[in-house]
């Protein structure tokens, strides 16, 4: 009877280890196999390759020819030789990638071995899915700020487009771009800049209540907020009412973005101008409504930066038609279609006499294949947008030192004796500016007073990096002059903070300068302030013998206006100042040139 039971037993066990699921394996140390159930012979038996499963290792030859090695080199009594080790069965060509085995080997005492086999197909599958999966999340997650990519964002977007419209309510999307962060960056180092980026994408974050990275589509609210370029943010607002709600939030976040960054033990501010599109004057794509945004971000910028500006329609056009001056601008430098002319600027003595030769103002025109000669205030904007303005400021300066060092060979003692050229903003924004100007006045033997380079208040008077740059080229021994004084930001006050040598006076108050008494007195106490400083004045925009008398009876030391003359090409000033070499009263003549 027991004898029964036993063999029932051992009869069940068998069966268990004939069932299991998993293939088992018993060998000698050198791989001779000694038991085997049939999930292991099933397992293995494609790797056979004379049908034989004699010998574990032989039959793992090509798959894990390690294997024997291995448990050569395992020198404890027992023990784990490997755990899990995965070989690959076939090609990963075939669909859905190759079969794989995990395989175990136990040493159970100094003669035997105990192998498992298992079907890991499944499991490594699994794997390689959550793997995508991440790499995927990855693909959609700015790897500095961890905020949302462009492309998350978009597709985002996108889905929102798509979802049938609800009624009254909408989204918004917000596109946010700092004012100044490539100056930052060349300041305090891209270290310090990338530490500004997460910073903002923290705060973007923060002031979102609640803050959130997704949007479920189908149940309308949330918000999301991305890192679409390099100095770019964007945010999505889903399940508004009104327009007004999203005007609040833009506000909202420019207020808590205008607070200074403390970064690298230095507080660091970084403006940002949004622009702001409605799902109701959204296009059908989300990469238009981004374009709608940018379009508009870049009007919040034109008007000044540190604001938000809701986008029209009408923006769209306006875009475009810049978009092409731009490109037409870009060939035009290319195909020399820009000149320079030259606006005399007289000295205008006590004694009532025209000093011809005191200078030039250099300025800049386009000659359009089509539309003849185009002005600067329709094109420079738009160069210093695109950052065509380099190269332009670039070559009106090269042009204009040469011409005046031209004009130095040809006449003498009798040539123009200072050059005046505007500056922009970006051109003042490039580090390297004051040494370009150092070169250009070398290449063509000018000293460094003989010019004098021109900014508008408004821009000498806002931005540090800006007075920095302008220290330094005063530091070259350069003239500078502060232009249009009078429309901007700074007071009489506070003209000894700027380092300028020269105050030219708008036309505005010039024009006004024999009729209204007001006008009169402001430009009294510019010239006198500027006196008291060791400032020169420079009256803009002169254009009746009545102006020059009211700015010669207030002292200002010179005048330039179409009363002495327009702007002219270099040959055509050349002629006008023979003309008016032995002429007194210059300016009461007319020159009978054509003007540009
Ligand atoms: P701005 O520097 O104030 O230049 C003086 C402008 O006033 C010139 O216009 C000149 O033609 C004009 N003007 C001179 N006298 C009179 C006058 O008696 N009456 C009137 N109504 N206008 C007079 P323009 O050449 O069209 O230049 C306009 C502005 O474009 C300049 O203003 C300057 O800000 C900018 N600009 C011109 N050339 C350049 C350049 O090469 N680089 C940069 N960055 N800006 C430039
Ligand atoms: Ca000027
Ligand atoms: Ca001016």
């Amino acid at each position: 009877m027991m004898d029964t039971h036993k063999s029932d037993a051992y009869e069940a066990l068998v069966q268990f280890l004939y069932r299991a699921p998993i293939g088992l394996v018993q060998t000698g140390l050198d791989g001779t196999v000694d038991m085997l159930n049939p999930m292991s012979s099933n397992l293995l038996m494609p790797l056979a390759r004379d049908g034989s499963l004699d010998n574990l290792f032989t039959v793992l030859q090509d798959v894990a020819p390690q294997l024997r090695a291995m448990t050569e080199a395992f020198d404890q009594p027992s023990g784990i030789v490997c755990d899990g080790l995965r070989v690959a069965l076939g090609s990963a060509a075939v669909e859905g990638g190759p079969q794989v085995l995990a395989l175990s080997v136990l040493k159970l005492d100094g003669t035997r071995l105990m192998a498992t086999v298992t079907d890991a197909t499944a499991d490594m599958r699994r794997e390689q899915s959550r793997l995508a999966r991440r790499l995927e999340r990855q693909a959609r997650t700015d790897a500095l700020t961890r905020m949302p990519n462009r492309e998350a964002m978009l597709e985002q977007l996108q889905q929102m487009l798509d979802r049938p419209a609800a009624a009254g309510a909408g989204f918004a999307l917000l596109f946010l771009n700092c004012d100044r962060f490539r100056q930052i960056n060349d300041a305090l180092g891209q270290e310090t800049g990338d530490a500004l980026l997460v910073q903002i994408g923290e705060r973007i974050r923060a002031t979102l209540r609640p803050p959130s990275d997704r949007i479920d589509p189908h149940a309308a609210g949330g918000q999301m907020a991305a890192r679409v370029g390099a100095d770019e943010f964007a945010v999505v607002l889903d399940g508004l009412r009104a327009r007004a709600d999203a005007e609040r939030v833009a506000t909202r976040l420019l207020d808590a973005l205008a607070r200074p960054h403390a970064l690298a033990g230095q507080h660091v501010t970084c403006k940002l101008s949004m622009g702001l599109v409605w799902s109701g004057d959204a296009g059908a794509g989300a990469g238009e409504m981004l374009r709608d945004a940018s379009i508009a971000m870049v009007e919040a910028k034109r008007v000044g930066g540190a604001r938000w500006v809701a986008f029209e329609t009408a923006m769209r056009e306006k875009a475009a038609r810049r978009a092409d001056i731009e490109s037409e601008l870009r060939l035009a430098l290319l195909e020399d279609q820009l000149f320079v002319v030259y606006q005399p600027v007289v000295g205008l003595r006590a004694d009532g006499a025209t000093d011809i030769a005191a200078g030039v103002e250099a300025l800049v025109r386009w000659q359009h294949p089509v539309r003849g000669v185009v002005p600067p205030f329709e094109f420079i904007p738009v160069a210093e947008e695109s950052g065509l303005i380099g190269p332009l400021g670039d070559f009106v300066l090269r042009r204009a030192c040469s011409d005046f060092a031209a004009w130095q060979r040809a006449l003498g003692e009798e040539a123009p004796r200072l050059l005046a050229v505007n500056l922009s903003r970006a051109q003042l924004a490039e580090p390297g500016f004051a040494q370009i100007v150092r070169d250009v006045l070398a290449q063509n033997g000018m000293r460094p007073e003989q010019l004098q380079l021109e900014v508008t208040e408004s821009l000498a008077a806002q931005d540090q990096h800006v007075q920095q740059r302008l220290h330094e080229l005063k530091a070259i021994g350069v003239t500078l002059a502060l232009d249009d004084f009078g429309t901007g930001y700074s007071s009489l006050s506070s003209l000894h903070l700027l380092p300028v040598d020269t105050v030219k006076i708008d036309r505005s108050f010039v024009a006004q300068a024999d009729t209204s008494h007001h006008h009169r007195v402001l430009i009294e106490a510019t010239v006198k302030v500027a006196q008291s400083l060791g400032m020169n004045t420079v009256a803009e925009g002169i254009e009746t013998e009545a102006q020059a008398a009211a700015v010669r009876a207030q002292a200002c030391a010179k005048g330039q206006g179409y009363l002495f003359s327009r702007p002219l090409a270099s040959p055509d000033l050349l002629v006008w100042l023979g003309g008016h070499r032995d002429d007194p009263a210059a300016g009461t003549r007319a020159p009978g040139r054509a003007p540009h």
